[in-house]
Formats: structure tokens, sequence, C-alpha cells
């Protein structure tokens, strides 16, 4: 089991597609271990989105991010970091595949509605930056039925 982080950016919340969008990963069987609803600050979104400090779209991405508010999630599953990914498109809603969530609701590069860490340690990295309280343990019984036992 990993858990991973994604968060609703400011147009999905604005463009009411938070249900939507959880849905998706609710129905794929990935688990709900952590939820809320926040205005991000700078501060947050510079430590958040640090690797991309200096590229022509970080002044515009921090804008974005901080300009209205969002809802995060930690999702808990076997491979939910590859998953979510998978869910969620490629960056670009005009390239993402339909079926995926920026295919689907998307037609910009900048506004694509979720992010989703891209690998193990950037989820870690990330839960601990959003999530500090950390998340929650509960069984969730249709994992019974979700997953097979081999
Ligand atoms: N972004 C942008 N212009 C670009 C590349 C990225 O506005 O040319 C934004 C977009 O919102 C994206 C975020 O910066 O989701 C982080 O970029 P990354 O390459 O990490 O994409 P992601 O992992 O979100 O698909």
């Amino acid at each position: 089991m990993e858990t991973t982080f994604i968060f609703v950016k400011p147009d999905g919340v604005q463009r009411g597609l938070v249900g939507e969008i959880l849905n998706r990963f609710e129905r794929k069987g990935l688990q709900v271990v952590g939820a809320k609803m926040l205005r991000v600050d700078e501060d947050l979104a510079g430590k958040h989105y640090a690797e991309h400090e200096g590229k022509p779209f970080y002044p515009g991405l921090i804008k974005f991010i901080t300009s209205s508010p969002i809802m995060a999630f930690a999702i808990r599953g076997v491979d939910a970091v590859t998953v979510s990914r998978t869910l969620i498109g490629a960056t670009n809603g005009r390239k993402a595949d339909p079926g995926t969530i920026r295919g689907d609701f998307g037609l910009s590069g900048g506004f694509n509605m979720i992010h989703g860490s891209d690998s193990i340690e950037s989820a870690n990295r990330e839960l601990a930056l959003w999530f500090p309280e950390g998340t929650l343990e509960y069984d969730k019984s249709s994992n019974l039925w979700t997953y097979d036992p081999s």
C-alpha cells in the first residue's frame, strides 16, 4: 500500500468539479485517508512547487494556486502514486487522453484542475508538507473485494 497526495486546484473548485474528481478516485477503489479545504499562501505554494522555481511559468503558477481555495486529499492504495497519475492524465488538457480527468474536463496546460504526486518520494515530501498532522489509519472493508489476496 502507498499513500499519495492530490489536490483539486482553484479552477477545479471554482468549476464545481471536486465531487466529480473525487468520485473517480473512490470508484477506482482508492481510499481517502485525509481531506481538507484551504486557501494556499505563497509560502506553501513556493515549497510545494520548489522544483519549478525559475521556470517561465512559475510566477503564473504561484498566482494561480494562491488565487482561490483548493481541496487536498491523501489517497491510499496499491501503487496509489502511479494509479493516481494515470487517472489524472497528461499535464495539458488538450493533449490528455479521453477518460482521464484532464482529458475529460480540461483545455489548458496551466489550469489543469488537479495535482498528483509524481513519485513515492514526492508523495512523502508533499504529504509531510500538506498533512503535517498525519493521515488517517482505518480499515476499508471493500478492500477485501478490490484486491485479490495473491
Ligand atoms: N504548468 C504550466 N505551464 C507549463 C508546465 C506546467 O502552467 O508549461 C503548471 C501546470 O499547472 C502543472 C504544474 O505547473 O500542473 C506543475 O507542472 P508539472 O510539470 O509538475 O506537471 P504535472 O505533474 O502537474 O502534470
